[in-house]
């Protein structure tokens, strides 16, 4: 007898280029079998997504520009993938009928629309793109619900939660007997400098982080701990969690990638090296297992786990996004947008670090009160924010 192999599942890669985008097709090569690579995107590496399309031949290649459309087409000629140009097409390969999974990677608010048409085709989303929920977690979560998709966390402390909450947990925490969710974090590559020396750091120490190779956005949000502030906000829509039950705790070996507390004092973890092809491969095969070649862990070697608790005096982003969160409305949305273009201006050398926290603080206060009421306030409120932080830069 044959053993059963189930067809391959249908992959669009969005952000293919990036390094979640590189991860995954890391696990996806080790697996022929199982998943088929359908449409790739990328935004400016144009080399990359070319080889990356030679190697697994998706029947769409999208990039955003027409120019770096022309310079794919001439790399690909010859080849079954057909190139397409624009937003609208990124939007189009994240709702082909073909796909069944969409990798939602794509840096930044520009993933909300592509990752929303995913939703809203039903597919199975592995959402790594956390801006998406942060800047619009009601009406993404209401087109997961609405449209049957199946939404798998990415973020590596988001599918630690997901992992060890009970099967088929689908919100409402103390319903499950769920009191807290930890979120752990490393702390960064500032944890223990002394605050009198943020003011200097530079672009290349906040990208230096200790544990994860990561893209820059992400790299100096984790710096400031803006993302562990984007994962509270996060975790408060993928878990229905209310903001005092998401609890952060500094954890700078991050082996534990974050843990559910139960009412009977249990608290369950996941556990493993820090490298996103775990997550990634947790949620290409979910609710199989798959080899994401990630080293076991040894813990012996490791030999400790250290916690501590987050110094909000160091880390004012991340008393702004609690802060946010407790606002509601368009708040958390305008802190994305307003960190977006705070951080790009710190990568050009344009304010210094601690300008970053402080245009967030002045961006927030100017403009909470707007509405929030569809998905077009909160683009608006996206686009106020960016002016406004612009604006408050410059000053
Ligand atoms: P990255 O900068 O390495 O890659 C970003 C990808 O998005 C690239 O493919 C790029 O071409 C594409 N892109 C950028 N701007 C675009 C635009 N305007 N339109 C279309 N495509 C665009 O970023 P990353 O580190 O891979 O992170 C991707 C997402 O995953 C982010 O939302 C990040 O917060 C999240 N995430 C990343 C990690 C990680 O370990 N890297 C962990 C958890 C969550
Ligand atoms: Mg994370």
């Amino acid at each position: 007898m044959t053993p059963h192999t189930p067809p391959p599942r249908k992959l669009t890669i969005l952000g293919a280029t990036g390094t979640i985008g590189i991860n995954t097709l890391d696990v996806v090569a080790r697996h022929p079998e199982r998943f088929q690579v359908v449409a790739l995107t990328g935004q400016n590496q144009i080399d990359k997504l070319a080889e990356q399309c030679r190697r697994f031949q998706p029947r769409y290649a999208v990039v955003l520009d027409p120019g770096k459309g022309r310079e794919l087409e001439i790399l690909l000629a010859g080849t079954s993938t057909r190139v397409l140009v624009g937003v609208a097409a990124l939007e189009q390969v994240a709702s082909l009928p073909e796909v069944d999974s969409v990798m939602a990677a794509i840096v930044g608010a520009a993933g909300l629309r592509p990752a929303l048409a995913a939703a809203r085709a039903g597919k199975r989303v592995l959402l790594a793109n956390k801006e998406t929920l942060v800047m619009a977690g009601r009406f993404f979560m209401e087109a997961v619900r609405e449209h049957g998709a199946t939404l798998l966390p990415i973020d590596s402390e988001h599918n630690a939660v997901f992992q060890s909450l009970p099967a088929g947990y689908r919100g409402n925490p103390a319903g499950h007997g769920v009191r807290r969710i930890l979120l752990t974090a490393s702390g960064g590559p500032f944890r223990t400098r002394a605050l009198e020396t943020l003011k200097d750091v530079t672009p290349e120490e906040a990208v230096a982080h200790p544990n994860w190779v990561m893209g820059k956005k992400i790299s100096v949000d984790s710096a400031s701990m803006m993302n562990k502030g984007l994962e509270v906000i996060e975790a408060h829509w993928l878990f229905d969690a209310a903001p005092e039950r998401i609890e952060v705790v500094i954890h700078p070996q991050s082996i534990i990638h974050s843990m559910v507390e139960y009412l009977d004092g249990s608290v369950l973890a996941q556990l493993s090296n820090p490298d996103m092809r775990t997550p990634i491969a947790h949620s290409l095969a979910y609710p199989e297992r798959v080899e994401a070649g990630v080293p076991w862990l040894e813990l012996a070697k490791i030999g400790q786990l250290t916690f501590e608790a987050p110094d909000f005096a160091r880390f004012p982003c991340l008393r702004l996004a609690y802060q946010a969160l407790a606002v509601g409305g368009a708040a958390p949305a305008i802190l994305n947008a307003a960190n977006e273009e705070a951080v790009a201006a710190f990568l050009e050398r344009r304010i210094p670090y601690l300008g970053i926290a402080a245009t967030l603080e002045a961006t927030l206060g100017r403009l909470s009160g707007l509405p929030a009421g569809s998905l077009e306030d909160l683009m608006a409120a996206d686009g106020e924010a960016r002016r406004t932080a612009r604006e408050l830069m410059t000053a």
